[in-house]
């Protein structure tokens, strides 16, 4: 039976392979959390997303080492929980991290059915590192553990009245925009690390981006940028933790995260 089916980057219909959304070594270090949230029904859900539209070449001799790039950033970096006001050495690669990050956002796209064809023309950026997009410009933001208030730590599960804290433990891609007209803020979210990607939308002009970019950094109260040129970023951990992301997003999260721990 032959498939209409091809793949996503490369449009062969050969030896299609299962792709995860966010890489499966990401899941494989984070059992307990294959989490998404659904704003639309306010529920949390657990959840390991994969989609099958990816070539067996182009995820073992190009994507592949995107994906173990992400891991060797969550084994020294994403792992741990960043508190207010701690100071970290974050060391990149631009072009591996913009990559990665994108070819999590162009797998999301092809399962949510959203910005699918701004991120389809990325695909060559995505496999092969060829033209970098100079008009997406990357972010990074710490986001820290939230102290429970005294009524939610009786209803908190047992392992947050430990420590008294719900920690950013989310991997996750959500959205992030001061004005979607002018530009889109797809965020990959892994445990403490947001990575912000402010993407301009088409017919702005250079001076609307630049506006929408300050009000963008004003809303998120300054998120740290990534630059191409540089492979080090020194910056500390935000005054926002995880329930302030959630508020900021008009979602009544917390309720909906306790009801998953509570069932799990
Ligand atoms: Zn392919």
């Amino acid at each position: 039976m032959s498939s209409t089916r091809e793949c996503a980057y490369c449009g062969s219909k050969e030896n299609l392979t299962k792709e995860h959304v966010i890489p499966d070594c990401i899941n494989k270090r984070n059992p307990d959390q294959e989490i998404s949230y659904f704003s639309r029904k306010n529920k949390i859900f657990g959840s390991d997303l994969t989609i099958k539209d990816v070539c067996e070449k182009c995820n073992n001799d190009y994507l592949s080492t995107l994906d173990q790039y992400i891991c060797d950033l969550h084994d020294k970096y994403f792992s741990s929980y960043v508190e207010t006001d701690e100071q970290i050495i974050f060391k990149y690669d631009y072009d591996l991290l913009l990559r990665s990050l994108l070819k999590i956002l162009y797998n999301s796209s092809r399962v949510n059915k959203t910005r699918f064809k701004s991120l389809q023309k990325l695909k060559k950026y995505i496999l092969h590192g060829e033209n970098r997009p100079t008009h997406i410009k990357l972010y990074l933001k710490l986001i820290t553990p939230y102290k429970l208030k005294f009524g939610e730590l009786i209803k908190a599960p047992p392992e947050f009245k430990k420590t008294g804290k719900l920690p950013p433990e989310f991997t996750r891609v959500t959205t992030l925009s001061a004005d979607i007209e002018k530009i889109d803020m797809p965020t990959v979210a892994f445990n403490s690390y947001y990575f912000m990607l402010a993407i301009p939308q088409k017919n702005i002009t250079a001076q609307e981006q630049k506006e929408a970019i300050s009000n963008l950094e004003n809303l998120t109260d300054s998120p740290k940028q990534l630059l191409s040129k540089s492979d080090s970023l020194k910056t500390k951990g935000s005054s926002w933790d995880i329930a302030k992301v959630f508020k900021a997003q008009g979602l009544n999260s917390m309720k909906a995260l306790l009801e998953y721990n509570a069932r799990n």
